[in-house]
């Protein structure tokens, strides 16, 4: 069963007269168990909805779509799928006390996986879930798989259970099931011959496997050090002359590189991002990988509108994480170029969780405020979108709108700046809406 959060009007949800809290019982006779079931069972154009109205009353739709006409309906949140593991880098045990409930779950969730590119371990998975996973052709995954041989890759887990990683993918692939990878590269655990032999071992599974990613591990000052540690310059280098390995010989076989080194991999190595054209589509940006190439496409995309002489002379701070700090003036240089603004980079340490953790998605709002609250300078301030959930708060409870109201300068939430600086200032209220670029 499933309920309706919300219905929007002139959908087919209020054509049938469904309510917030109406319960969703089956579709065609199936039980619906959660939103997959909802969206995928609800795609035929005639299909019978059992529902139970708040009233209690149970009524039977015999449901025909009219082309166009969306379902409209909102359902409650999913119960997230919970994890089975306990990695030693596992960013939950790296959580200090006191932040949103949410960032204590450990989830390992197949379809968040599917809808969001959550990576997943897939080592919950029970049959029922492998045979909705094909029947409705759950493609493309995103796996975190760390090692292919199974005793390193269950010791990175710390799970004894987990499954042999390379017969799941291949049962999926047989079933047109394909994924996108990652390896989280633990030093000493699975670097050197065991990234060797993990590539080695995703690459013959064949075209399935679209992508994998390595991902120096992330630590922060709360997790277990006594157990791993964060990669030197030589291991993050020795990565990288593997992943370039793997890179040029799939380039020669299936005409893309496959194996990319995350951003942070590139930084922590002290060496040069390879240029966009080697990130394709950036299916992997979310993840880190290409993100800078990413910004740097995007913001070259709108220099008609950045080149409009909104911006010359402005002042305008960039928020962002110490891990994009060293990167951001490569696409500063080109913001300046095209708007004749003065950009600073504010790279902000992580007050919450610790300064190992750098990425800007998990900058807490009072380190935001703490840095922007008395720069009267500042004639606009850029914050990263992506460290803000959807109901727009912070890491650490903070919402946005809190920030805006308590700073001197106008704040813009941004994905990629090209988003934020698109429109000129004057037409903006405190505008602390995402504006669109990466979802
Ligand atoms: S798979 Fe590992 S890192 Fe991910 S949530 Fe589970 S324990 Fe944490």
């Amino acid at each position: 069963m499933i309920r309706v959060q919300a219905v929007a009007l002139d959908s087919l949800g209020a054509a049938l007269q469904l309510t917030p809290g109406t319960e969703l019982l089956t579709v065609n006779g199936r039980d619906l168990e959660d939103f997959l079931d909802w969206e995928f069972l609800t795609a035929d154009d005639q299909f019978v909805l059992k529902a139970r109205l708040p009233s209690g009353e149970e009524i039977e739709y015999d449901v025909e779509r009219p082309e166009g006409l969306p379902m409209g309906v909102t359902l409650e949140p999913p119960r997230i799928r919970r994890c089975a593991n306990h990695c030693d880098f596992c960013f939950v045990d790296g959580n200090p006390e006191g932040m949103r409930q949410a960032l204590y779950i450990r989830d390992d969730d197949y379809r968040l996986s599917f809808r969001y590119g959550n990576f997943a371990t897939l080592t919950n998975l029970k049959p029922w879930d492998l045979e909705r996973i094909v029947e409705y052709r759950l493609s493309p995954l995103y796996v975190s798989v760390h090692a292919t041989d199974p005793v390193v890759r269950r010791w990175l887990l710390r799970n004894p259970e987990a499954p042999d990683i390379i017969p799941q993918l291949r049962w999926f692939a047989e079933r047109g099931i394909a994924v996108h990878t990652q390896v989280v590269m633990v030093p000493g655990i699975n670097d050197g011959p065991q990234l060797v032999r993990t590539l080695t071992d995703l690459y013959a599974v064949g075209p399935a496997v679209l992508s994998v990613s390595v991902v120096p591990v992330a630590l922060t000052e709360f997790s277990k050090h006594a157990l791993v540690r964060q990669p030197t310059r030589d291991e993050c280098h020795a990565a990288l002359a593997t992943v370039d390995d793997f890179a040029a010989r799939a380039v020669t076989d299936r005409g893309m590189p496959w194996c990319y080194g995350a951003d942070d991999l590139y930084l922590q190595a002290d060496l040069p991002l390879p240029p966009a054209a080697w990130y394709g589509d950036f299916e992997q940006r979310e993840n880190g990988v290409g993100a800078v190439r990413y910004l740097q496409t995007r913001i070259e995309g709108a220099r008609t509108a950045l080149e409009s002489e909104n911006w010359r002379d402005k002042r305008i701070g960039i928020i962002t994480g110490t891990a994009m700090g060293p990167l951001l003036p490569q696409i500063v240089a080109d913001l300046t170029r095209m708007t004749a603004a003065h950009f600073e980079i504010l790279a902000l340490e992580n007050t919450l969780f610790g300064p190992s953790v750098t990425t800007a998605g998990l900058l807490p709002g009072k380190a935001v405020l703490a840095a922007l609250q008395d720069r009267r300078d500042l004639d606009l301030a850029l914050v990263p979108a992506e460290s803000v959930n959807d109901d727009l708060l912070f890491m650490d409870d903070m919402a946005a709108h809190d920030l805006a109201s308590r700073v001197p300068m106008p704040v813009r939430l941004s994905y990629d700046f090209a988003d934020a600086l698109e429109e000129k200032l004057e037409s903006w209220n405190v505008g602390m809406q995402p504006s669109g670029g990466q979802s």
